[in-house]
């Protein structure tokens, strides 16, 4: 048996993907196993914060991102008649952000694995530890052996069950509609830059911002509702009740809806944090270990710091190390990721509020405003290798 850690990831996400390059980047042999027989369309933009973009860059994708996304260039936060109420979280620190394509951007990530360390059509089914291995079961049968498993297969996570652990989703009584429209349609989108604008008004908001070079727009509308809509980014949504939503609201987001082709339902879900992420070979990263409501754009984000965070505490570990190496990644993740949790909800709360009393937007803006910058300057490479050199020898680190 190689004395090298077999490293299995389950889930082919922007998580697991980016965890498998960070991985390899500090020598280490992964394999990824993803349920999906071919990568399909999602038409949906997702933003590469600094915090992301920093981590990116040091495994040299950044050149490739530019290639496809849109450069952020801060957010219009306007009143739902287009007053604009302020240019917030301008970018930090002097590290680019990028809105990209989501289906390009996992192009790009699928694009940057080495031939034959990414299994398409593998639907893991269940696992079992024993001797210090994990054994991995696919739904169509085929199985194999591992000396890790990192489940980043998404809010229906398979490892999170096999782990023992369980979330419970409810219903954060809004739902998103979204939709991708070519730019040239948008008058109003001309000028815009690397911009995203978002209008807020009673209990709703809609956000627009540029992908693929600028040549979509992405757009997401929060919207109440008391239906127990799907937690399902693919369910078709009804364009006339998308309209109706936001009657009276500013032209852009009128001419906005009236460009749209079709449009899809998102039922918005929020679970608590875990208590705990891993046994002594398995472990979570991403939605599988903390599923977010999608209001700061850092759910990619905060699975891309995971997969680095480990990279770093695995890097030269052997077999007999890995349990403790393991908790040694949840004590570095869990407290950041649950706290975003929670900032999350609250920045729901903050673009939903109807407003009479502006002295409190303002002061619900400014606290959004520090968790942003809190969030976004953060170097989660950095920070693991300080607490390794705190640790300062193997047995410390556990
Ligand atoms: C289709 C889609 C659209 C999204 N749109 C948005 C958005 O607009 N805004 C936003 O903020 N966030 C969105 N998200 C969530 C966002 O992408 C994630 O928060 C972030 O990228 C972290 O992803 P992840 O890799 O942890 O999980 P995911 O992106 O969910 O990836 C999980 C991967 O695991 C695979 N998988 C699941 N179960 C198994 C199994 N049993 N065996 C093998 N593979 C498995 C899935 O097919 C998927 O490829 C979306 C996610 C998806 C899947």
């Amino acid at each position: 048996m190689s004395e090298q850690l077999q490293i299995a990831i389950v889930g082919g996400g922007i998580g697991g993907l980016t965890a498998a390059l960070a991985l390899r980047a500090r020598g280490l042999n992964v394999t990824v196993f993803e349920q999906a027989g071919e990568q399909r369309e999602i038409g949906a933009g997702i933003s590469i914060q600094p915090n992301a973009g920093l981590l990116l860059q040091r495994i040299g994708l950044t050149d490739r991102i530019k290639t496809i996304g849109a450069q952020n260039a801060g957010l219009l936060l306007r009143t739902s008649l287009g007053q604009l109420i302020d240019t917030a979280a301008r970018p930090s620190s002097g590290v680019q952000s990028y809105n990209v394509h989501r289906a390009e951007f996992l192009k790009l990530l699928a694009d940057a694995q080495p031939d034959g360390t990414l299994h398409l059509d593998h639907r893991l089914s269940q696992t079992r530890e024993t001797n210090g291995r994990v054994q991995l079961t696919f739904a169509h049968g085929a199985t194999v052996e591992a000396d890790l498993v990192i489940g980043a297969d998404g809010i229906h996570s398979v490892v999170q069950r096999e782990i023992g652990l369980k979330t419970y989703p409810s219903s954060e009584g809004i739902m998103a509609y979204r939709g991708l429209i070519p730019s040239e349609r948008l008058t109003w989108a001309k000028d815009i830059g690397g911009k995203m604008t978002m209008w807020l008004g009673k209990g709703r908001s809609f956000l627009c911002y540029p992908v693929s070079s600028g040549r979509l727009i992405n757009m997401v509308a929060f919207v109440p509702t008391n239906l127990e809509s799907e937690e399902s980014w693919t369910a078709p949504g009804d364009l006339k009740a998308l309209a109706a939503e936001y009657a009276g609201w500013d032209n852009p987001v009128l001419e906005t809806i009236g460009a749209l082709d079709q449009t899809f339902r998102w039922g918005i879900y929020d679970r608590a944090p875990l208590p705990y992420w891993s046994t002594a070979r398995m472990t979570l990263l991403g939605d599988a270990a903390h599923p977010m409501v999608p209001h700061l754009g850092q759910g990619a984000a905060q699975a891309i710091e995971d997969g680095f965070t480990l990279a770093v505490l695995l890097e030269g570990a052997k077999r007999q190390d890995v349990p403790r190496r393991l908790k040694a990644y949840e004590r570095l993740r869990l407290e950041r990721t649950s706290q975003i949790q929670t900032m999350a909800r609250d920045t729901g709360r903050f673009f939903r509020g109807e407003y009479e009393d502006v002295a409190e937007r303002d002061r619900l803006m400014a606290k959004w405003i520090a968790a942003t910058g809190w969030i976004r300057g953060h170097d989660a490479e950095k920070t693991a290798q300080e607490a390794v050199l705190l640790a300062g020898n193997d047995e410390a680190i556990g």
